[in-house]
């Protein structure tokens, strides 16, 4: 089915704004797009959907059992999470995983990249749940139940709980992410003695290791909303920037919060306001976890996965297009666009 829009977008991957744009979408890909205005078409602002970099939505069932508790409680090998998370039945982790791929799909999110817990069993209760929502795409980041257990084949990288909890090993085509200084910071040189293709959090992170990081190119998602959920110290992400580390966002534990990359997007903005620029926010929600993950979206180009977000025409005519999606999407309804399809209109 071939759909034409055309109004305000961001344009590229560097997201340049075009007042006036098109959008072709043919067979699940953008065919064309460019600047002007195309005769017979709908009239949107159009944005590439978001790409959450850092999820645990196996997770999602105990939203808010554990408010106002602090990390090391909740979290970790000895944790409450992992406690119910293996004393809990598989139907109901299915049925919240599927909660949290609407919650993102209706929030605009079109990829996410996950830590699963729980070895093969927990990649194949992430299948399942995923099975039944065609267009939203996930990477599936494991880790072993036990020491011996040789899950990677099954998943498309290592996601590390942190240095000390368990021994990281790597396999040939698979990527490894890690939890590093998330509460306190002198964790990055063991770290990199696994060579990690990213790294989460690094809100704890002093400058040096900030610095080290850049210098070795490696890409590091920061998750905002988290850190403050359990009263951590929150990312430099003004420093991330400078020094020239490719950020991205994500929202972390489902059971702690939404899913919803705008209201990460959001969070950032306001915290840092004179220090980040809301095009950068947008970026690490879209092009840089492409990058960082292989997605071929978060950016309208011609030959990218048609994953839009059609909203009112008037909606990015505003004197700071950027600032506009991620300070007031929350309050706008949209038409989800995912591989071509409307998944939602929310
Ligand atoms: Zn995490």
């Amino acid at each position: 089915m071939r759909h034409i829009f055309s109004g305000p977008l961001f344009l590229g991957k560097n997201l340049e704004f075009v007042e006036d744009g098109f959008v072709v979408v043919e067979d699940g890909m953008i065919v064309d797009c460019g600047r002007g205005r195309k005769n017979k078409a709908k009239r949107h602002s159009i944005i590439p959907a978001f790409i959450n970099a850092h999820t645990h939505i196996g997770d999602y069932f105990l939203r808010e059992k554990f408010t106002g508790m602090p990390l090391d409680k909740v979290c970790g090998k000895d944790g409450l999470k992992n406690k119910y998370l293996n004393s809990t039945g598989d139907d109901v982790v299915i049925e919240g995983m599927k909660s949290a791929i609407i919650e993102m799909m209706r929030t605009g999110t079109c990829c996410f990249s996950d830590f699963r817990e729980g070895g093969i069993k927990g990649i194949k209760l992430l299948r399942k749940a995923l099975s039944n929502h065609d267009g939203i795409s996930a990477k599936i980041y494991g880790r072993p139940d036990n020491p011996d257990e040789a899950f990677l084949g099954e998943c498309d990288g290592y996601g590390a709980r942190s240095i000390r909890a368990e021994k990281i090993k790597r396999k040939k085509g698979k990527s490894i992410g890690i939890h590093v200084c998330e509460t306190k910071s002198g964790e990055l040189k063991e770290a990199m003695g696994f060579d990690p293709n990213f790294l989460v959090h690094m809100n704890c992170a002093g400058k040096e290791e900030i610095s080290k990081v850049a210098g070795m190119d490696i890409p590091v998602v920061v998750c905002p909303r988290s850190n403050a959920y359990f009263g951590l110290k929150l990312p430099d992400i003004p420093l991330m920037l400078e020094e020239g580390i490719l950020v991205c966002i994500g929202t972390d534990n489902a059971m702690t919060n939404s899913l919803s990359m705008i209201s990460e997007m959001e969070f950032v903005f306001r915290w840092f306001m004179d220090k980040v620029d809301a095009i950068d926010i947008l970026k690490m929600a879209t092009v840089n976890p492409a990058k960082v993950f292989g997605w071929n979206c978060g950016f309208i180009e011609k030959g990218a996965d048609a994953n839009l977000l059609l909203l009112d025409e008037s909606f990015l005519k505003t004197p700071n297009p950027y600032a506009t999606v991620v300070l007031r999407l929350s309050a706008q309804k949209m038409e989800i666009m995912l591989e071509g399809k409307y998944a939602c209109n929310c």
